[in-house]
Parts: structure tokens; C-alpha cells; sequence
């Protein structure tokens, strides 16, 4: 569906108040990053809300990153990859050059797009997924072996230049247990501060505001916008 701008800009304002009052209650120097996912909706309103003031936008699959770079190329949008990655779509994701992948989920995934960075002598900014609340249907790789695998990257994956971590909230109405698998990925975020990360990315519609209480500095929000 087609929204007007006026419906547009309310849902970006309450987001942004939501956004404000959650950051401020963690510091005033807490800066938090708006990615809108246009996943379910319409390009015409991601121009809306571009008319808006929104700049950065994320897609979860390649085809549709392709299809909406290319409609919108006339428009100096940031974008975001924030989906599962499959082998086969490496090189369709290099040659869009996103400035964001923030789905690397695996140390093998990671090998194979810096080879293929590589063959085409080309960078990526990645971000390595965790899989904190350890549901099977995520992807990611666990909060044990995280530390070490962003290590393990950063040393063997030249071409990949890693900027922090992101993770899904647990699927779950228990906001206890939305709030751990946030604190998990937090205080592995924390560690790697000192590896140079810069980016935690946790936090959609339904729970960002608990995501950025917990330390997010990065939220990815679709139906809330575009409802
Ligand atoms: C779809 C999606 C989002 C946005 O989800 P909403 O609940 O619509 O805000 C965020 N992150 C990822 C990885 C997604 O696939």
C-alpha cells in the first residue's frame, strides 16, 4: 500500500521521540542509527520517507537491494544488507556495494566473500551476526565462539573490514528474555570496542527501545515506519 506523507511522518516522528527518550535515558552522547527496512513495503515510500529526512535503508534480501539501488540511484541513500547471505549472491552483493553488510553469520561465509572481494578487488564493512538467543531458525554464529570468530576475520579476511556485531531479539513475548539475548551481545560488543567495533546492531519494531537501553547503537526498523 501507498502511504501519504502526512501518515509517513507521523510514524517517523514517534519513532524518533521513542528513539529520543530511550537514548537519553542511557546518556545524551548515546548516538542511535535509524535503518528503515523496506522489506514489506513500497518504493514510493521509501521516497517519502526519504523526503523526510531519512537517509540509511535496509533490505534482507539481494534481488530487492539490486532492484530499489537501481530505482532509486538518483537519491544519495546509505544502504544496508541485513539479511541471510547465500553463497551464490556473493558477487551480485560486492557489485552493489552496500555500506553496510550486517549479516555475516559464519566464519565460512566470511572466507568466501573475501575471496571473492578479493577477485574483484573490492572491500565490504560487515558486521558479524550473533545468534543470541540460540534459536535454531537464526542464523549467526553463537555467543561462545563470537569473540573469537571476529578475531579469527579480522586476521584472515583482509578485505572485510569489521565494524561491530548485530543480532535479532529473541522471538518471544517474555521481555526478559528479549532483554538477555540483547545484554549477551552487549557485553560481546563491549569486548571487541577494543578490537575497534563500533556498531551494535539490535533492535526492531517491536523492541527497540528496549534494544537501545541495552546499548544499541544501531536500529533496523520496518513495519513501525511503514505501517
Ligand atoms: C525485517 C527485519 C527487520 C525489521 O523488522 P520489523 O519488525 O518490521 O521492524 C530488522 N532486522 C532484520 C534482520 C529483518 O529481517
Amino acid at each position: 500500500m501507498i502511504l501519504d506523507k502526512e501518515h509517513l511522518r507521523a510514524n517517523l516522528d514517534e519513532v524518533i521521540w521513542n528513539i529520543e527518550e530511550a537514548r537519553i535515558s542511557v546518556s545524551e552522547h548515546h548516538i542511535v542509527q535509524l535503518v528503515a527496512v523496506g522489506k514489506y513495503t513500497e518504493v514510493e515510500n521509501i521516497v517519502t520517507l526519504y523526503k523526510l529526512g531519512q537517509r540509511a535503508f535496509g533490505e534482507n534480501q539481494v534481488q530487492q537491494l539490486k532492484a530499489r539501488m537501481a530505482a532509486l540511484e538518483e537519491l544519495p541513500l546509505e544502504w544496508h544488507m541485513i539479511g541471510r547471505l547465500q553463497k551464490n549472491k556473493i558477487n551480485n552483493l560486492i557489485d552493489l556495494r552496500p555500506s553496510l553488510m550486517q549479516s555475516l553469520d559464519s566464519l565460512s561465509l566470511a572466507e568466501e566473500l573475501n575471496k571473492k572481494l578479493d577477485a574483484k578487488e573490492a572491500k565490504m564493512n560487515c558486521l558479524l551476526q550473533i545468534n543470541s538467543a540460540r534459536e535454531e531458525t537464526k542464523s549467526g554464529v553463537t555467543p561462545e565462539e563470537a569473540q573469537d570468530i571476529y578475531l579469527q576475520i579480522k586476521e584472515s579476511c583482509p578485505n572485510i573490514t569489521l565494524k561491530g556485531v548485530m543480532t535479532i531479539g529473541a522471538h518471544t513475548d517474555d521481555t526478559k528474555l528479549i532483554q538477555q539475548s540483547f545484554e549477551t551481545t552487549q557485553s560481546i560488543y563491549e569486548k571487541l570496542e577494543k578490537e575497534g567495533a563500533t556498531v551494535c546492531s539490535m533492535g526492531m519494531s517491536s523492541d527497540y527501545a528496549l534494544a537501545i537501553k541495552c546499548g544499541s547503537n544501531l536500529i533496523r526498523v520496518g513495519s513501525a515506519l511503514f505501517r
